[in-house]
């Protein structure tokens, strides 16, 4: 098996203003030297002084979304290289709320990853089923499908992080079972080495949604899961601190 290290992502999503930095201060302070890898996806306003915030500590910054064009007339929108020139090692891609409230499509997020990966970025790659697909039996259909569509075909270990997010999941308190964790991260796991072989095995997957430090040791404890892309749970250093200490447990 790879040697995969385990990395905690924390997606602060449209939360955070200068204030809320003094959150970063408290994590680099709870967890001065973590035993596995801890990046913070904060909006895009907030990267570059975040970046500046965590200079010589063991904390990362990354985007939470990236324009497949180097730059060019698309108002609003931020490009890979921009990311990393701000400071990001990373950025996230594809995220369900993303894919519901700019219909971002498979393909879509696919020439994104391409584009960061040009860049230098991580593209952490998020999928999952709705309940309905979930409860209509179509789960491993749906991520599979996600996983091909999404990933580009020149992906590696380094490159590529996968974020496995049960839509009904994110932000609502419900987990699934460790079972239909573990089924899921497997499969993904298979498809992955499937496709690229060893830089399969070494690719990273979390898991995403709903992750607390009440449920984070067995979550962590689940085969295939590399660690986790928290939400809600990332925006206070008490609890990102708690998942993080949990993750290096488990490493
Ligand atoms: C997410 O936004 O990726 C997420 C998993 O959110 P939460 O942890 O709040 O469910």
């Amino acid at each position: 098996m790879a040697d995969r290290r385990k990395l905690a992502a924390g997606n602060w999503k449209m939360h955070g203003v200068g204030a809320d930095l003094a959150e970063v201060d408290a994590l680099a302070a709870a967890v001065p030297e973590p035993g596995c890898e801890v990046l913070l996806c904060p909006p895009a306003t907030l990267i570059a002084r975040m970046a500046a915030r965590v200079a010589g500590t063991a904390i990362e910054v990354g985007g939470q979304d990236c324009h497949p064009a180097t730059a060019g007339a698309h108002t609003g929108d931020v490009s890979a290289p921009m990311l990393a020139e701000a400071g990001a090692s990373h950025v996230i891609l594809g995220h369900s709320e993303r894919r519901t409230d700019h219909a971002e499509t498979d393909a879509g997020v696919r020439v994104k990853a391409e584009a960061a990966m040009a860049a230098g970025l991580r593209a952490i790659v998020c999928l999952g089923e709705t309940l309905g697909e979930r409860e209509a039996g179509e789960t491993l259909s749906v991520v599979g499908r996600q996983l091909a569509g999404s990933v580009p075909s020149g992906a590696t270990a380094a490159a590529l992080v996968v974020a496995y997010e049960p839509v009904w999941a994110i932000g609502t308190g419900k987990v699934p079972t460790m079972d239909q964790i573990a089924e899921v991260h497997d499969f993904l796991r298979a498809e992955l080495i499937a496709r690229f072989g060893a830089e399969g095995d070494g690719v990273r997957l979390l898991y995403g949604g709903s992750v607390k430090p009440s449920n984070a040791d067995e979550i962590f404890a689940v085969s295939n899961v590399d660690g986790a892309l928290v939400g809600g749970a990332s925006l206070k250093a008490a609890d990102f601190g708690a998942i993080v200490t949990a993750l290096e447990r488990a490493a």
